[in-house]
């Protein structure tokens, strides 16, 4: 019998617990994985661990995720109801931004195998970093936060993509901070639409 979608998911973060295949598996403490239920609504995908993160294994837990985790529940958005990553899931040495090669092992090996598994209903992409890696094209943010995006890059499936601000950007920038705001409460003014439904598991392929 073919392993259930939770134990993929839990074989999935094993796998990252030990990856070699980049540079990161050298400073790293912890890997992140991510954290959140097999049927999530909603996928959260940031940039890479931070120093917190790095220590507990746990993602968005610093400054900026407790931000971030105070923001969504202000906004309605439940925590339950998300499933939360990154782009890659190493925390890169000074926090410096994770490289293209390490973004395209990460995503690829493990990124795209999460949305396949947990077939969320919509993507929230925090930050140009999590923007670029789901879609096609370049993005500005300062433009286009707060818009759902079509053309991804990741994987075939047809996401809907909502982009924002990063956390940790909108807590050094006021005019960000209260955009981030507004971008997750109409993020959850839409969420309980069926189009955006969690996709089920009898959609779910083999890996
Ligand atoms: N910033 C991120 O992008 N991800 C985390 O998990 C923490 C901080």
């Amino acid at each position: 019998m073919a392993p259930s979608r939770q134990a993929r998911l839990e074989q999935l973060g094993e796998a990252v617990r030990v990856c070699t295949e980049c540079r990161l598996s050298l400073s790293r403490r912890v890997a992140v994985p991510g954290e959140g239920p097999l049927d999530a609504r909603l996928l959260l995908v940031g940039e890479a661990p931070g120093a917190e993160e790095d220590a507990l294994g746990r993602p968005f837990v610093g400054a900026s995720g407790r931000f971030l985790r105070r923001e969504l529940e202000a906004a309605g958005i439940p925590l339950e109801m998300a499933y939360i990553t990154n782009v890659v899931k190493c925390r890169p040495p000074a926090n410096r931004m994770p490289r293209a090669d390490e973004i395209a092992i990460c995503t690829s090996l493990y990124l795209a195998r999460q949305m396949e598994i947990v077939q969320p209903g919509a993507v929230l992409a925090l930050g140009a970093t999590a923007a670029q890696a789901l879609l096609a094209g370049r993005l500005r943010l300062t433009e286009e936060h707060g818009t759902w995006r079509r053309d991804y890059e990741l994987t075939d499936q047809a996401l809907e993509v909502f982009v924002t601000y990063h956390p940790a950007a909108a807590l050094r920038n006021e005019r960000w901070r209260e955009e981030l705001r507004t971008d997750l409460r109409r993020l959850a003014a839409t969420l309980a639409e069926p189009r955006l439904a969690h996709r089920g598991a009898d959609q779910w392929g083999v890996l």
